[in-house]
């Protein structure tokens, strides 16, 4: 284990140099927006010119990000086909304000040579820490101690703080800080998880220092000597190609500074005990370059605003929100804190990187780094949403209406791919064009379709949120059933409805027919459109009316929904009861996993793709995940029958895999094995055990280790708008507990050794069944 075990905390004793990429994303802080690596303060600002460590990129990857911002580039193919996806998105790395040089008796202070250095993420507090101490030639010891923070109760702003104590002699020091522009995209390799290293550096546009009353710029040159609370520093960028911008600004505690260059200089001494502190407080806004102006003028008030409330009242109003959400979680683990550690780190990072504005979405890495260039999966609806209902569901719904605020291009994406009617979503995005570059294991993953219809059943009827559906999830239900009876047909031979041509959850067999999670996931879409449409009907004619104009909604549409639906072709062996996962699969030449060099996984890495594809081999769960999202379609023994099956020939060379299959484990009374896979998920990114963390956290994975607790072991699930428990307690466990929301309920779960209870913490009374029994609650 790399982190001692604690939990609340992750603690990172001495200077881990060979860990310093994987750790600058563990040490991330983000507030849904903004974004921030766990860089160094003192090794984040390369265009110093003193003699301060600039780290090669391979071990430390500077990252600052904005979500949303984004840039693009045409993707270059070597033969391109018509309907190609045309431009790329990359998230950006934007201005730098976490950065500040400490000087001391003339040197730069390097990590290196200071001594006694630690860490910690503090998530009770929304808060990272740093401590070391350093010995100056001149035989001067200074306690250097680091707060920051990204503000979860301010969208726009992020803090930090920088300590200096003198422990032996007298220092004179230096520290210098200011916003540093130069940042570009730092993940580049021959691994398609990372980034692809495209020139994605923003312009900068302007910078310099503002008077904190009137914001007026002022000449740098003119301000020798100043009171740095009087004045701030901004800069504004804007990326090249896809016409947004972002404004910065920062403000500071201190009372006098000077000018080096671009940035401050808080300068003096301290004696025996004596301490200095310095405040930093920066704002960030971003959008569409036309309003370039004003983001930079709301940055400079809002860094003003947050200096005059001071870095204490940041803290303790971070301290209050994190109160709420662990709250709201109501997680604990009993007898196994290295497991609690993990859980708990893996929904810090959730909540800090998720979306909550309507119009972004979680990045696969979240805000942690820049694997796979940003881009929003389906990642979101099957694995991150679930957690996000039961403990916020107001993010839930905006990770939604963010899949709302897309669907035009769904639809300009669905008549590209030849469909004349409905949405297609893209397999990953930013902007909400499709940036598949890939269409074997991206475009014809049709699923995400299905996956968003699912996520938006699943937020109704988990919250009877029933505005939500008629204003916004009715109209994706249509969009997407429209888009699946368009793409399927009624194939004579089979006689049956049938969807050719597309890839699963699983990236390892590509461009198949009838892939059973598609076709089940296909069904409930539209049959999820002809319920919503039947509500709003009887619940609202109006709008009911209107939406069936605005949409050119025939009535012809539902009966061929439900034509398609009732004639739905679902692979199926009756005689073995195995559900192939798609028409071809049982006739691909087998590949015993066991026979494949340990060397040679993931094989995506390993093998052309074609190699994998033409085999009986299984990246991820797929069936498997069918069983766990459409329980109620498959019987106990298929489910015992399909788990054994797929899982002799499943990699999980894929992060979403192991969850799913620890889940369903569970299902079947599997539970040493559950807890194999459960534990191989739980600190995957704090043990790097997939290494590559360095490129962000798996934020997929990190949700799937809270469905593998809830839905797992406590065996939660919901059919026919019932909520259901079967709940199970690992053998190495003494109890755990958490908490779900449920139709306006708050409902806390504990499973010990005696046997576990279900309590009602808010709401009205209602019944739910355990282990098959239903119970008043
Ligand atoms: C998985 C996909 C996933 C993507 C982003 C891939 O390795 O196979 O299912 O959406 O990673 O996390």
């Amino acid at each position: 284990m790399k982190f001692p075990k604690d939990p609340w905390k992750i603690v990172e004793v001495g200077y881990k140099p060979s860990q310093l990429a994987e750790n600058e994303s563990v040490f991330s802080l983000a507030n849904g927006y903004i974004g921030f690596r766990g860089n160094f303060e003192e090794g984040v600002m390369p265009w110093h010119s003193g003699a301060h460590e600039t780290f090669p990129t391979a071990l430390s990857i500077k990252g600052t990000y904005l979500n949303g911002v984004y840039e693009t580039a045409p993707i270059t193919y070597g033969e391109s086909a018509y309907g190609y996806a045309k431009k790329s998105q990359t998230i950006c790395n934007v201005a730098d304000t976490k950065g500040f040089i400490i000087e001391v008796d003339g040197e730069v202070l390097q990590v290196s040579t200071a001594a006694e250095h630690m860490r910690e993420l503090d998530m009770q507090a929304g808060v990272l820490r740093r401590r070391f101490t350093y010995t100056a030639q001149s035989g001067a010891v200074l306690l250097i101690e680091t707060q920051r923070l990204v503000s979860q109760v301010n969208k726009h702003r992020a803090a930090m703080r920088v300590s200096l104590t003198c422990q032996r002699g007298v220092c004179e020091y230096r520290i210098l800080s200011g916003i540093d522009t130069s940042g570009k995209a730092t993940v580049v390799s021959d691994d398609p998880r990372t980034a692809t290293g495209k020139d994605t550096r923003l312009i900068e546009v302007g910078n310099g220092c503002f008077d904190a009353k009137t914001f007026d710029t002022i000449a740098f040159d003119s301000m020798v000597d100043f009171q740095a609370q009087q004045v701030g520093l901004w800069a504004s960028q804007r990326t090249k190609n896809s016409d947004m911008a972002i404004g910065v600004a920062v403000a500071y505690s201190m009372e006098s500074s000077s000018i080096d260059g671009d940035f401050f200089v808080f300068a003096g001494a301290v004696n025996v005990g004596q301490a200095v502190v310095l405040d930093k407080f920066a704002a960030y806004y971003s959008g569409e370059a036309k309003h370039i102006d004003s983001y930079v003028a709301s940055a400079k008030e809002e860094a003003m605003r947050a200096a005059a409330e001071g870095f204490d009242l940041a803290v303790t109003k971070q301290k209050e929100f994190y109160n709420n959400f662990w709250d709201a979680v109501g997680m604990d683990i009993v007898g196994d804190d290295a497991t609690l550690q993990g859980l708990r780190f893996n929904m810090f990072h959730l909540l800090q990187s998720a979306g909550r504005d309507g119009q972004t979405n979680i990045a696969a890495k979240g805000l942690t780094g820049e694997g796979y260039e940003g881009h929003y999966f389906w990642d979101t609806e099957i694995y991150v949403f679930p957690f996000m209902l039961h403990v916020s569901p107001a993010i839930a719904k905006e990770l939604l209406m963010y899949r709302y605020s897309i669907l035009d291009h769904a639809r300009n994406r669905a008549r590209e791919m030849g469909h004349d009617i409905g949405a297609l979503f893209p397999w990953r995005t930013i902007g909400g064009e499709e940036c598949s570059a890939y269409y074997p294991a991206g475009t014809a993953q049709y699923h995400i379709n299905g996956d968003i219809a699912y996520a938006i059943s699943s937020y109704v009827s988990f919250t009877e949120d029933y505005e939500f559906l008629f204003d916004y999830g009715a109209e994706i239900l249509v969009e997407t059933a429209r888009l699946w009876y368009n793409l399927g047909f009624f194939d004579p031979e089979k006689n049956a409805f049938c969807i050719n041509c597309v890839t699963g959850p699983d990236e390892y067999n590509t461009l198949v027919n009838n892939n059973v999670y598609t076709n089940m996931m296909a069904k409930q879409n539209m049959l999820a459109a002809m319920d919503a449409l039947g509500l709003l009907k009887t619940s609202d004619p109006a709008k009911y009316k209107s939406l069936i104009t605005r949409l050119d909604l025939a009535e012809s549409e539902g009966l061929n929904w439900k034509k398609a639906c009732d004639n739905m072709h679902i692979p199926y062996n009756a005689d073995t009861k195995i559900y192939p996962q798609d028409d071809g699969f049982m006739h691909r030449k087998p590949w015993p996993i066991d026979e494949i060099p340990a060397g040679n996984f993931p094989l995506l890495l390993h093998y052309h793709p074609l190699v994998i594809y033409r085999h009986m081999v299984c990246k991820q769960a797929d069936l498997v995940l069918a069983m766990l999202l459409l329980g109620d379609k498959f019987t106990p023994e298929e489910k015992k029958l399909n788990f054994h099956y797929y899982d002799k020939i499943t990699t999980h060379d894929s992060s979403l895999s192991k969850a799913v299959f620890s889940i369903i484990a569970c299902e079947i009374g599997e539970y040493e094995k559950a807890y194999d896979y459960f534990m191989a998920t739980a600190r995957l990114d704090l043990d790097n055990t997939h290494k590559n963390t360095k490129d962000g956290l798996h934020m997929a994975n990190m949700a799937g280790t809270w469905l593998g607790l809830v839905q797992g072991f406590a065996g939660m699930r919901c059919y026919d708008g019932v909520l259901s428990f079967a709940p199970c307690l690992p053998q190495r466990w003494d109890m755990y507990t958490f908490k779900v929301h449920f139709k306006g309920r708050v409902l806390q779960v504990s499973v010990d050794k005696e046997g576990s209870k279900v309590s009602r913490v808010a709401g009205e009374p209602l019944a739910i069944t355990i282990d098959g029994v239903s119970v008043d609650c």
